[in-house]
């Protein structure tokens, strides 16, 4: 049930990025910045956002690379915001800024 919707989601949403961002295989990877046959629009935050910032070409190498090892790491500079469960500042990379609400994991949990 979940998947279904899920999957209806990223593939209407990477219909919207070609209408809106043109063909992947046009532009150079993000990362490697070189050319492949099979370029590929990943997404950084994994929430599939209709925000451009959100989505990169990547070449199908780097982009299998990035699944493994998550696409935050072609975000580099971080940025500080205050945990709502803790008051502690913590770091978070900009594509996170508006989601990040807490700085660990354990302050996410709902209390019990
Ligand atoms: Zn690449
Ligand atoms: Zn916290």
């Amino acid at each position: 049930m979940q998947k279904k919707s899920e999957l209806a989601k990223y593939s209407s949403t990477h219909k919207w990025v070609y209408k809106k961002l043109g063909k992947a295989n046009s532009r150079k990877c993000f990362s490697c910045k070189k050319k492949h046959k099979r370029m590929e629009w990943a997404n950084l935050s994994s929430n599939y956002k209709r925000e451009i910032f959100d989505w990169v070409v990547l070449c199908n190498p780097c982009h299998q690379k990035f699944d493994n090892s998550g696409f935050y790491i072609l975000k580099k500079e971080k940025l500080e915001k205050l945990c709502i469960r803790c008051k502690n500042l913590f770091k978070v990379f900009p594509y996170r800024e508006k989601t990040a609400k807490f700085c660990s994991k354990l302050c996410s949990y709902p209390v019990r």
